[in-house]
C-alpha cells in the first residue's frame, strides 16, 4: 500500500475520534447532568491523550516522508496532516497536559470571579494560564517567529500579527468616524417591548434556521448558555438561547450558528472524516456565520419576513411596522458586551482585545495591569466608563481558557464576509427576493458552491479570493457599513 493510503487510514480514525470528543463537549454544554462534570473531565482527558498519541506517532513522520501526492487534493490532505504533526511534536507532552489541566480548572474560577465582579480573584490563575501559553508559544515558535503569531497560526493559518495589525489600522478610522456620526445624529431607534414566550421563540428560530438551509436531518438545535456549533459532516449541531425580553438575541444567535453549521454540512461528501473535511480556519468560518447573520439576516428583505412571523405570534411588539422592526434589529449602541454588539461597534471590541492580548503574550503587559489597561482603552474607544469587571475584562471566556490569537479571527471573518457579500450581490441578482419570502437558497447556494464545499482544500485567504475573484480588502465591509447605517440614521 502507498504511504499516502496508510496515512489516510490513520487520519480517518483520528478524525472519527475527534468527532467523538467533540460530541462529548456538545453533551457537556447541553444535556449532561451537572454532577457528571468531574467524570466527564476524565473521559475527555483520556480521549485527548489517545488523540495526542496518534498525532505524534513516529509512523506518521515516516509515512509523511515517503508519501508522494498524486494531485492537489492529496497535497492538501498531506499539508493538514503535516501541520498537525508539527504542532503536536513541538510542544512537550507535560506542558500540553499541564495546559489542559489548568485551563479546565480556570474556567470555573473565572466564572466565579465574573459572578463576583472580582478580577483580582482570577488574576493568579490567569497568570498561570498566560505563563503556560507563553511557554507553548515559545516551543511552537522555536526561537524564530513572533510568539503571538505562533498561537494565531492555530486558528488562522497564513495570517500574522503584522498582516492583521495593518488590516485593523486601515479599518479603525472609518469605524470610529461612522460611530461618531451615528451617535451624533441624535436619532433614537425603536425598541421591541413586551414579554415573548420562549417556546414560541424556539419555533420561530427553527423556521429561521430552515429558511437559511440548515439541514435538521444531519443536525439539531438545542439550548445552551453560550450558543455554539459543534461537529462536522453528517452530524453538525447548533445551539441557541432564549430570553423572555429579547427574542432578537435568540433569532440572530441561531442564524449565526446556522452559518457555522451549514459550512460544515456542505463540505464535499468525499472529504468526510478526512483532514480537509472541515472548515479551513476560524476566520473563514466566521465569514459564513457573519454573512448569514448580518448581511443576509439583518438585511431589509429578511427582517420583513421575520417581522410578519413575529407579529403573527407576538402581536405588534410596540412597533409601528416592518420598517420599525428593521430599525430595531439594527440599532447601534455603545454597550459593554461584545457578543451583544451591533455591526458598527463589534470590530472595535475586537481591535481592543487584539492589542491587549498581543501585549500580554509579548510580555509588554502584565496581568496585574490588565484590568486598568482594559478600562482605559474601553473608555477611549467607546466613550463610556466600565462599571464592573463582568462588563469589562472578565466578560469573555476566551482568555480564561487560554485562547490567545482567537479574537482577531472574528474581525477577519467580518472582512471576508464583506468581500463575499460584494461578490454575491454581483453574481446572484435574485439573492434578496428569496430572502423576502423566507428562502435564503439563492444566496446560501452561492456560498455553498464558492466557499463551503471546499472544506480545507485551499488556504484560508485563497478560498475567499477564489470565491470573489479579487484580493481580500477591508473596503467592501466598510462601504457596506457606511451605506447601511448611513441610510438607517439619515447621515
Ligand atoms: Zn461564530
Amino acid at each position: 500500500m502507498r504511504a499516502y493510503e496508510n496515512l489516510m487510514l490513520h487520519a480517518r480514525d483520528t478524525a472519527a475520534l475527534k468527532q467523538v470528543l467533540g460530541r462529548l463537549g456538545w453533551d457537556q454544554e447541553t444535556v449532561m447532568p451537572r454532577g457528571a462534570a468531574p467524570q466527564r473531565a476524565e473521559e475527555m482527558a483520556a480521549l485527548d491523550r489517545v488523540l495526542h498519541a496518534r498525532k505524534v506517532d513516529p509512523q506518521v513522520a515516516d509515512w509523511l516522508e515517503a508519501a508522494d501526492p498524486a494531485d492537489a487534493e492529496e497535497v492538501a490532505q498531506l499539508h493538514q496532516i503535516r501541520r498537525e504533526f508539527d504542532r503536536a511534536t513541538k510542544v512537550p507532552a507535560d506542558l500540553s497536559a499541564e495546559l489542559t489541566r489548568v485551563t479546565s480548572l480556570s474556567q470555573g474560577i473565572w466564572a466565579e470571579a465574573r459572578a463576583n465582579d472580582d478580577f483580582n480573584a482570577f488574576a493568579p490563575t490567569f497568570s498561570e494560564v498566560l505563563s503556560l501559553r507563553r511557554q507553548e508559544a515559545a516551543a511552537l515558535a522555536g526561537g524564530g517567529d513572533d510568539l503571538y503569531d505562533a498561537l494565531l497560526d492555530d486558528y488562522e493559518p497564513g495570517e500574522t500579527s503584522e498582516s492583521l495589525a495593518a488590516m485593523f489600522a486601515a479599518m479603525r478610522p472609518r469605524l470610529v468616524a461612522l460611530r461618531e456620526r451615528i451617535l451624533g445624529s441624535g436619532k433614537a431607534m425603536p425598541r421591541l417591548s413586551g414579554c415573548f414566550d420562549e417556546a414560541v421563540q424556539m419555533q420561530l428560530t427553527e423556521a429561521a434556521a430552515r429558511a437559511f438551509g440548515y439541514d435538521f436531518d444531519r443536525g439539531r438545535l438545542d439550548k445552551a448558555v453560550h450558543p455554539f456549533s459543534s461537529g462536522q459532516g453528517l452530524d453538525s449541531r447548533i445551539t441557541t438561547r432564549t430570553s423572555p425580553h429579547d427574542p432578537l438575541g435568540c433569532f440572530y444567535s441561531t442564524i449565526h450558528e446556522v452559518g457555522h453549521g451549514c459550512y460544515e454540512q456542505n463540505v464535499r461528501r468525499d472529504f468526510l472524516l478526512t483532514p480537509i473535511g472541515e472548515g479551513v480556519s476560524m476566520g473563514v468560518h466566521e465569514s459564513q456565520s457573519r454573512i448569514y447573520e448580518n448581511q443576509l439576516g439583518r438585511g431589509r428583505a429578511f427582517t420583513g419576513w421575520l417581522y410578519e412571523r413575529c407579529r403573527d405570534s407576538f402581536g405588534d411588539m410596540g412597533l409601528a411596522d416592518a420598517e420599525a422592526f428593521h430599525a430595531a434589529v439594527n440599532a447601534v449602541d455603545s454597550g459593554f458586551i461584545r457578543t451583544e454588539a451591533d455591526e458598527v461597534h463589534y470590530n472595535l471590541h475586537i481591535l481592543l482585545r487584539f492589542d491587549l492580548e498581543r501585549a500580554l503574550i509579548r510580555g509588554e503587559l502584565e496581568v496585574d495591569d490588565l484590568e486598568a489597561a482594559w478600562n482605559d482603552r474601553f473608555e477611549a474607544d467607546f466613550g463610556v466608563a466600565v462599571d464592573k469587571a463582568s462588563n469589562g475584562v472578565l466578560q469573555d471566556v476566551h482568555w480564561p481558557v487560554g485562547l490567545f490569537g482567537y479574537f482577531p479571527t472574528y474581525t477577519l471573518g467580518n472582512v471576508y464576509a464583506g468581500c463575499l457579500f460584494e461578490a454575491l450581490k454581483a453574481g446572484v441578482p435574485e439573492w434578496e427576493s428569496g430572502l423576502a419570502r423566507g428562502d435564503a437558497g439563492a444566496a446560501t447556494g452561492w456560498l455553498r458552491e464558492a466557499v463551503q464545499q471546499h472544506g480545507s482544500l485551499y488556504h484560508p485567504r485563497e478560498v475567499i479570493e477564489r470565491a470573489t475573484g479579487r484580493p481580500v480588502s477591508v473596503e467592501p465591509l466598510l462601504a457596506y457599513l457606511e451605506e447601511k447605517f448611513g441610510a438607517l440614521y439619515d447621515l
